[in-house]
């Protein structure tokens, strides 16, 4: 048999993630000689031996790498023989104007959870057991390359035992830069809300879970951040809970003890079962089953519950079967960032909980659960933070664009090479600790990718903390309107660059007109785009008070409706409503905000379909005031009887007046049925249902008349109001079954999570 020499160039996340050694055990198993290193473009391999064992070396290497490692590309290339005698590891070659891609945090793995498990192993209930195939990444590291002593995990020189599975190529934890044990890794603590030290005699995690069986509430420092924690089958906990935070109806995410824990309360199918289970454990939105029976104040008005399982080995020994689910909700003071670090733990959050669970291995960049369901067989991000970033997409010939995302949900963007990286959530950018946090990550992010914008993207609205930092770059700014962030987001995940018809359906976005648009259809590409229709534009009154109190915006819409149908026959019907039958929206306040209306006093225009949802659920009497973003929206979403088919009129009238848009889609007599439902008092459920089914029935129209005007045929759907299922759900069925092809989010989340991609691309497109 011929010997062979070859060198192999593998790019991609390949770097901390036991890539070397299983190169190294792989090329041993097969007699093959040579050797592996790190470098800034990934691995190299040059390797020698029999041609069959290489062959076979090279297809194992492309159909069983290490779980954790993603391939983006094998480059091959022949070499001269040169006899080598041994396979070695070789050291860390870096490249300082080449990217290091970086693995996200990984759940605690099987092999891991058995060491923990066993008496008889060294890591016995070992908090903080990782390996070379899970563990802490991105959170703990400082800068690049990644070595132990780049991350928080420098400040404990590893036991003999632990260096010498460190060094041991054919070990598990070879190069596992947070190798650990109870000999020289971090340790946990316990305190009191005041901060001092609980000395306990029996094992911590067990009077963690006594106390929690018992009603306490703790601040746990996890993986990347730290969680209020609670036992989720105890109302009164979670009330005194929801009062300390002053969090009233928003739902509180659970950790449940397993996958059979999990059934007992919701409806699984096999990918959900797949998610909850692998490697990157976000909080999964499921269905509750018939059984479900927690406590009502859990998800307040909801259908689903967000779940996750353990995905640390702290995680897997506080949960057990007294207290087999638990609440798990992000560590903060209510709009603030997650908590990460001890002493600000310690300093913010003593007023919400009874005891701290604290240890000693720094998180250096804090990263929230992430959030996704799944749909159409398919896993969809609402929130993409811990397990997903800093995972980057593969853009080619991109330029370097700092993006700088929107104002709630905030993330950024950077470009560098041919890859986007989309930061992790950074909350609403509505306070200065907020903005702080954003800017440190932006930093980070530039840091240990060697970024260097030469480019910024910003929204239109002129008031986002996003846009006015920004503009302050120095650099050449492109602005970008927001719904076309929206739509190019989606098209980016979904490889389309030819022209399309983009839906964007969402709450609140700054238009070319100044006005906040919101229902918007375009014809677009990745460069620009026209906007071919909206809804009619309605009057916000108050402004930003009109999206917390839905009530102003069922006023605003019932206006409108009546001014429009002077000459309709109910109109004296509905006059009478709006004077009798509507005392929870109809409030003392009514008059005044007709007059803010009449008088255009801080009552800007609006065509989000948000709003309209908002108005729609006060004139029923589901929501008059919200608690927190959509609720109003999401509870009308709730109660929709789904065997109602019906739906309410509505028209899509020919635009004369404005040029830069079509078709108008008015609204005003769908509000007047709906009045007169609401007299007869029809069922809440049923309202729901014909105004959701309105909705799909103008946007399918209104995709036959686009497709007619313009030959389009690829629709592209985006927005936050796209997390309402039965919405997605209806209108992709009905513009499949008219052959449009629909193209969804999956990877990134159609709220303003994701406009920042849509930014870079746009931006992209744009520069000369
Ligand atoms: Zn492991
Ligand atoms: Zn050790
Ligand atoms: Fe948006």
């Amino acid at each position: 048999m011929d010997k062979k020499r070859i060198f192999i160039k593998v790019e991609g996340i390949v770097q901390g993630v036991g890539f070397r050694p299983f190169v190294y055990n792989l090329a041993k198993s097969k007699n093959l000689c040579g050797w592996v290193n790190n470098n800034s473009e990934g691995v190299y391999i040059d390797i020698e031996g029999n041609e069959r064992n290489l062959d076979s070396f090279i297809s194992e290497l492309k159909t069983n790498p290490p779980p954790l490692s993603k391939i983006k590309n094998i480059i091959i290339e022949e070499k001269s023989l040169c006899s080598f005698i041994s396979f070695d590891i070789k050291e860390s070659v870096k490249d300082d104007s080449k990217i290091t891609l970086i693995s996200p945090d990984i759940a605690t793995c099987n092999d891991c959870i058995n060491d923990i498990s066993d008496p008889n192993n060294r890591r016995y209930r070992y908090p903080f057991t990782n390996c070379t195939n899970c563990g802490p990444r991105f959170s703990i590291i400082k800068s690049i390359p990644y070595d132990r002593d780049k991350t928080t995990m420098s400040k404990f020189p590893m036991c003999n035992e632990c260096s010498y599975e460190y060094t041991d190529p054919s070990n598990r934890r070879f190069h596992a830069q947070p190798n650990a044990c109870f000999e020289c890794g971090p340790k946990l603590f316990i305190c009191d809300n005041l901060g001092n030290n609980i000395s306990i005699n029996i094992d911590k995690l067990l009077w963690v879970q006594n106390s929690l069986k018992e009603g306490k509430i703790f601040a746990i420092k996890g993986l990347s951040g730290f969680h209020l924690v609670c036992d989720a089958k105890n109302t009164d906990t979670i009330n005194l809970l929801r009062k300390r935070k002053n969090r009233p109806h928003k739902p509180f995410a659970v950790m449940a003890k397993n996958i059979e824990t999990v059934r007992t309360y919701c409806k699984l199918n096999a990918k959900e079962e797949e998610i909850l289970t692998g490697i990157k454990k976000p909080i999964l939105l499921l269905n509750r089953n018939d059984s479900y029976n927690l406590p009502d104040n859990l998800a307040p008005n909801q259908k689903t519950l967000g779940v996750m399982l353990p995905y640390t080995p702290l995680h897997k020994m506080l949960l057990s079967d007294d207290v087999d689910i638990l609440v798990m909700t992000s560590a903060n003071i209510h709009g603030h960032p997650l908590e990460y670090t001890n002493e600000h733990a310690l300093k913010n959050l003593s007023s919400l909980v009874d005891y701290f669970v604290f240890h000693n291995r720094d998180i250096y960049i804090p990263v929230d659960d992430s959030v996704s369901k799944v749909f159409e067989n398919e896993e969809r991000l609402i929130r993409r933070a811990r397990g997903y970033v800093p995972e980057p997409l593969v853009y080619d010939n991109v330029k370097p664009i700092l993006a700088c995302g929107s104002n709630m949900k905030n993330t950024f963007c950077i470009s560098k090479e041919n890859f986007l990286f989309l930061s992790q959530h950074n909350g609403d950018l509505e306070n200065i600790e907020t903005i702080e946090h954003y800017k440190n990550n932006i930093n980070h992010f530039s840091s240990i990718f060697g970024f260097n914008p030469q480019y910024v993207a910003c929204d239109l609205h002129p008031d986002y903390a996003s846009t006015i930092f920004g503009s302050n770059l120095n650099l050449p700014v492109i602005m970008v309107q927001h719904h076309h962030a929206h739509i190019v987001s989606c098209m980016v995940e979904n490889n389309i660059n030819s022209k399309v018809i983009g839906i964007a359906f969402d709450g609140t976005g700054y238009g070319t007109d100044n006005k906040i648009w919101g229902g918007e259809f375009f014809i677009c590409s990745l460069k620009n785009f026209d906007r071919a229709a909206h809804l009619e534009y309605v009057k916000m009154p108050g402004g930003e008070k009109a999206i917390e109190e839905p009530w102003r915006m069922g006023i605003s819409y019932i206006y409108n409706s009546i001014i429009q149908n002077k000459e309709y026959e109910n109109v004296n019907v509905i006059n009478t409503l709006v004077k009798n039958k509507f005392k929870p929206i109809f409030t003392e306040y009514t008059d005044f905000i007709i007059n803010m209306i009449e008088k255009e006093i801080n009552s800007p225009e609006t065509s989000s379909i948000g709003r309209f949802l908002d108005a729609v659920s006060a004139i029923i009497g589901v929501r008059h005031t919200i608690t927190y973003e959509g609720q109003a929206a999401i509870e009308l979403e709730n109660i929709i009887d789904t065997t109602c088919k019906e739906a309410y009129p509505y028209e899509i009238v020919f635009n004369v007046n404005e040029k830069e848009s079509k078709y108008i889609i008015k609204l005003s007599k769908t509000i007047s049925m709906l009045l007169i439902d609401k007299l007869n008092n029809i069922p809440h459920g049923l309202m729901a249902a014909k105004i959701h089914n309105t909705i799909i029935d103008f946007t399918t129209n209104l995709c036959v008349l686009l497709r007619r005007d313009t030959n389009i045929n690829a629709i592209v759907l985006s927005g936050g109001v796209f997390q309402n299922s039965y919405l997605l759900e209806q209108i992709s069925h009905q513009l499949k079954k008219l052959s449009f092809d629909v193209y969804t989010h999956k990877k990134f989340p159609p709220n303003d999570g994701g406009i920042a991609l849509g930014q870079i691309v746009i931006a992209n497109e744009n520069i000369d």
